[in-house]
């Protein structure tokens, strides 16, 4: 696979291309903008080409954007769903102008609204954003840990969307912090298995783009949404040997967003390459 990890771009694109690369990473994730704003990123063009030119000179040339954390595409509030479609076709600009090959985003929260409802509702905002979608850029929808009402926690619900939309630009990420909280156990090659034949059969792996490698100490199912340290938590080692080992995923992006700082970065990236190298050498 392609590993590689969620970078803080703020420091400045030079300073934040070395970090990944010092990590031995392959692809990173980045936010273009405030991710607890509205207000989408400006395009600076000149920016984004210097930034492509260093990722490409650091063999990082898989990049992923990550919409903001406001972005809810289920709300009835005209003036939410609004933004968040302005804020997601902004990103979706921002990738094509700067060579990204993903844009990756949550849906949002049903919160009282009626499923169908709010399904209906993310649909058409989705569709909207896949209407001017440039060649080359994919919209990657992330699963939830679904908490609350949030939209994306199931399989079949993620498989739904990329069914009902039937867009060759749009695909799935799959968080596995995120899974695990939603009661996927992950944790060993059997119930890796189970989730990615379900995954194959529900939405299909051809449409799995992206993977979030996330450890998490929450219980199985339990629905919350906490990133730990890679092998240090409930997933460990066996999980993430499990979906490295896996043939049919070799050619996917998976991304760090583990806590803490450049060491701990260092570390996590560290654990899950020697985890990737054991696993392909002995199958
Ligand atoms: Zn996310
Ligand atoms: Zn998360």
């Amino acid at each position: 696979m392609r590993i590689g990890l969620h970078v803080h771009v703020a420091v400045g694109y030079a300073k934040a291309v070395e970090h990944a690369k010092a990590t031995g990473a392959t692809a990173i994730q980045v936010f273009s903008t405030n991710p607890r704003s509205y207000r989408p990123s400006a395009v600076d063009g000149a920016a984004l080409d210097a930034f492509a030119d260093m990722r490409r000179d650091a063999g990082i040339e898989t990049c992923a954007i990550h919409t903001p954390y406001l972005i809810n595409l289920a709300s009835p509030d005209p003036k939410i769903a609004q933004g968040s479609l302005r804020l997601l076709r902004g990103d979706l600009a921002v990738a094509a102008r700067g060579g990204m090959q993903f844009v990756n985003t949550h849906l949002g929260s049903y919160g009282t609204r009626d499923r169908g409802e709010g399904f209906a509702a993310i649909c058409g905002a989705l569709e909207a954003a896949l209407a001017d979608i440039e060649p080359g850029v994919f919209l990657v929808l992330e699963n939830s840990a679904g908490a609350g009402n949030l939209a994306g926690g199931r399989l079949e619900e993620l498989g739904e969307f990329v069914r009902t939309l039937g867009h060759p630009q749009l695909g799935i990420c799959l968080d596995t912090a995120h899974a695990w909280a939603a009661g996927y156990a992950i944790d060993s090659k059997e119930g890796v298995d189970r989730f990615l034949d379900e995954a194959e059969r529900l939405i299909g792996l051809d449409r799995i783009l992206m993977f979030h490698f996330n450890d998490t100490e929450v219980a199985l199912g339990a629905s919350r949404d906490r990133h730990w340290h890679i092998g240090e938590g409930k997933i460990g080692f066996e999980g993430f040997r499990a979906l490295l080992a896996r043939p049919d995923l070799r050619g996917k992006t998976a991304i760090l967003e583990t806590p803490g700082d450049d060491a701990d970065d260092l570390r996590n990236m560290q654990t899950i390459l020697a985890i990737e190298r054991g696993a392909v050498a002995t199958g």
